[in-house]
Order: C-alpha cells, then structure tokens, then sequence
C-alpha cells in the first residue's frame, strides 16, 4: 500500500527558531519513518506581508540548511521551493473562484494581523488570500497530513472548508488533510507573545552560546515574582515551560525549589541557557558542515522542484478535468 502523505511549510522570513523546532520539526523528523513527507520553503507566502525582497535568497538558504540540519533528510523527504512550482500559482487562482471572502475576513490570524499592524484599507489581497495560498499548497500534493503549529490551525480549517466546497460542487477531486500537532502547540518568545521571526523575541537554532545565554537571562519569568525572596509559581513562568523541554530530567526539584524560593530566576535561567546551548550544538555541528557545501543544498532543492511538479501537475490536471477547463 502507498505510503500517506504528509507536506508542511516554513516561510524563508528569516531563520528557524525553537519554536520552529518543538512546534513543527520534532513531528517532520519523525514523520519521515513512516510517511511520504514533502517539506516547502514558503518564498510566495513570505509577500503576503511584506514588500522587499532584500533578504529572501539568503533566508530561502538558511532556511534550507536548518531543516537538513535539524533532521530532515533529503535521502527521505522531498524538499521544494514553492515559488518554483508553477502549477501552485495556477491551482491558487481556481481555488479563490470558490472560495468565499466571508470566511478568510472572519480568520482570527487574518483580523489580529490587521489590527496589529494598524493596516486598515491597506491591507493586501495576499494576506487576506493566505489561507487559499496554503490550501493550494496542501490540496495540490494530495496531503494526508499537515504537521503545523497552532496559529497555524485556523488556516487549516479554511483549508478544509475550501475542499469541501469544491468537491461538493465539481465531484470528489480533492483530498481533506487533517493538521498534526506537537505537544508544544505554541513555544513562547523571550517577551511572553508567541516566538515568531516577526516579533525579535525568538532563541534562533543558529544562535551563538552567548547569544543564547543573554536572551535567556532576559525572558520574563514568573509575573508574581517580583523579589527572589517571594515564592514562584512554576506553571505560570514561562521559563519553566521551557525546562520542561529542556531540563526534563530535573524537573521536579526545579519546580519544588522555585515554589519555595530556594532557586532565584538568575540561577533557573542561567541553568536552562546551558540545556538549549547543549541541545543546540548538534544541530550547529550538523549546519557549519552544510555551510560549506554551497552546492549541495542547491542540488537537494533542485530535485525536490522536479518531484514537487511532479506530483502538483498530476493534481492540476485532475482539478481542470474536474472544471472542464481541458
Ligand atoms: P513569521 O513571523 O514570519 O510568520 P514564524 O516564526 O511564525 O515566522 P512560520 O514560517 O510562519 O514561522 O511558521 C512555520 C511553521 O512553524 C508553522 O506551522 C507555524 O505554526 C510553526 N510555528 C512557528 N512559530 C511557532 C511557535 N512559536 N510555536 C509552535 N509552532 C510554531
Ligand atoms: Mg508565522
């Protein structure tokens, strides 16, 4: 029997983070045991909320190089760049023939956006589009799976609704994925909001140790907290979230120590600082290895291109049969 598919994506916004690494890859590494996993650097949905383009080549390889060096394989997953399949540009326009604008302004991520950044009128049709985008890309390989966090999962509902409607009105043609999720849905930032590229609040996988060290020595901890003397409250710290990824072994005495004012935040962060930097080093070894091998990144994203067409045209032209637009 064929293998079920997965596919999942990162925008080339800038490097990949810890929350990228709880979040998403811990389920795209082990995902490729078992299933036909297809991973995308997302370089169209990158315009969807900005306008320059200064960096994006540079991103779109750093990108690249902490996936591979993270745990995704080549030998295993196919890895593409999705401004170089064409059929997803062509797939994306069909589908917004469908799809209501009601259901992509009533997207939460869609409405926090724009209120966030104050854009009012001005807000593009690509960012109220991002949802049809993503549908595309998951719909046109066939996915099974959708390994994401979870901001991501509204859009995955838009997806999901996108396919029914189609299939309701031009026969069953698309396949409904289902998202998949880690058990740290939502990693979050030195600053308490979610850890984004976006928000410079991220502990970034190549982050030098001192880089790592004095990011972690200023996380907000524990808000009841004021006076190291005062007791801490374990569950609302989110530096405590963060030994129980990395300092699983210690837990207990972490919390029981903090809960009763034997360990100061100083020391609990200077401890945590040193479990990321030891979990790091690895995945840096891996990716100063892939720095100087240029060409062999180039070479593993230009076959995951030709296999990504591959699959995306076998859709599309099922799509446009189904549409009678042969
Ligand atoms: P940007 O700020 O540019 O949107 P980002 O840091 O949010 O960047 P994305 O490329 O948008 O990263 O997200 C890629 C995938 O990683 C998505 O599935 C997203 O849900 C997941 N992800 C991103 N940040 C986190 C996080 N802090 N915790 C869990 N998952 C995350
Ligand atoms: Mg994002």
């Amino acid at each position: 029997m064929d293998k079920k598919k997965v596919l999942s994506g990162t925008r080339p916004t800038g490097p990949l983070h810890l929350g990228h690494l709880e979040g998403i890859l811990r389920n795209w590494v082990n995902l490729q045991e078992d299933y036909d996993c297809s991973y995308f650097i997302a370089d169209l949905h990158y315009f969807t909320d900005r306008s320059e383009a200064k960096h994006l080549q540079e991103f779109v390889y750093d990108v690249a190089i902490d996936l591979i060096s993270s745990g995704i394989d080549p030998k295993r997953a196919t890895l593409f760049v999705q401004s170089h399949i064409p059929q997803h540009y062509q797939l994306h326009l069909l589908l917004s023939m469908i799809t209501p604008v009601g259901w992509l302004e009533r997207c939460p991520t869609y409405k926090e956006q724009v209120s966030e950044m104050g854009l009012g009128d001005s807000v593009g049709y690509g960012m109220l589009g991002y949802p049809v985008l993503m549908a595309t890309d998951i719909v046109i390989h066939d996915a099974d799976f959708v390994p994401i966090g979870e901001d991501q999962l509204p859009h995955m509902e838009v997806t999901r609704e996108i396919v029914r409607r189609f299939n309701g009105i031009f026969g069953d043609v698309l396949k409904e994925p289902q998202a998949l999720l880690t058990p740290v849905r939502r990693l979050l930032g030195v600053d308490r909001r979610k850890m984004s590229k976006s928000y410079g609040n991220a502990i970034y996988l190549k982050d030098s140790p001192e880089q790592i060290r004095s990011l972690v020595a200023n996380m907000i901890t524990d808000p009841k907290r004021p006076r190291k003397e005062d007791v801490g409250h374990p569950d609302e710290c989110n530096v405590y979230t963060y030994q129980e990824i990395y300092n699983s072994g210690r837990l207990e005495e972490i919390a029981e120590d903090c809960r009763k004012a034997k360990l100061g935040c100083k020391e609990c962060k200077g401890e945590l600082a040193e479990a990321v930097i030891k979990k790091l080093e690895p995945i840096k070894e891996r990716r100063s290895q892939l720095e100087a091998k240029p060409d062999f990144i180039t070479d593993v994203l230009v076959a995951g291109d030709k296999k990504a067409k591959e699959s995306a045209s076998i859709t599309l032209k099922r799509v446009m049969e189904a549409m009678k637009l042969t």
